[in-house]
């Protein structure tokens, strides 16, 4: 077989946000090699334009959330999921956001705005004024607007993600 390199690709965001389902949809697109799902703990190795995208669920909350931070440096690419229906927490996830973005310089980070199904969600433009998007300047960024629970396709995150790694 055809040497793949792999790549490290860790999900993140807070917990509720969606990142287990978007996980399991990615697995759904496309040719899974492998499965690991242990307690709060999922591993998912995606093929896609020959490259063997190693998608880490960490899950948790805040504190193990903390714990995680010191391996963000040495992924190839970050996915931040946002709960873009979740008025109350919008604090606590642009403080999460910041620590994420202070400790992985440099690493090349998708933001999922996830369900985009529920009437009050918040727009993309307000989302990326929160966050400060437009104020990162240390790493290629993507913005994708999803519905984890709908059967729309995460090529285009695929994608984004083999060409940018
Ligand atoms: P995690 O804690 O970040 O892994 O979040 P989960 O993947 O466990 O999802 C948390 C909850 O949100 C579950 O009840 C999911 O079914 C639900 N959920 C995930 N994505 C969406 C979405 O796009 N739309 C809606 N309406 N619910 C979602």
């Amino acid at each position: 077989a055809k040497f793949s390199p792999e790549y490290i690709i860790r999900i993140i965001g807070l917990d509720n946000s969606g990142k287990t389902t978007i996980l399991y949809r990615l697995k759904g697109d496309q040719s899974s090699i492998s499965t690991v799902s242990t307690n709060g703990f999922n591993l998912e190795t995606i093929q896609c334009m020959n490259k063997n995208l190693v998608i880490w669920d960490i899950g948790g909350h805040r504190n193990v959330r903390n714990l995680y931070r010191h391996y963000y440096p040495q992924s190839h690419a970050l996915i931040f999921v946002v709960d873009a229906s979740d008025h109350q927490r919008i604090d606590e996830m642009k403080d999460e956001f910041a620590e994420v973005l202070k400790c992985s310089e440099g690493v090349p980070t998708v933001l999922i705005l996830n369900k985009q199904d529920k009437e009050n969600a918040m727009t993309e433009s307000f989302i990326k004024e929160q966050l400060k998007l437009d104020d990162i300047k240390d790493r290629k960024w993507f913005v994708q607007l999803t519905s984890a629970l709908n059967s729309e396709s995460n090529s285009s995150l695929l994608q984004w993600l083999s060409n940018n790694i």
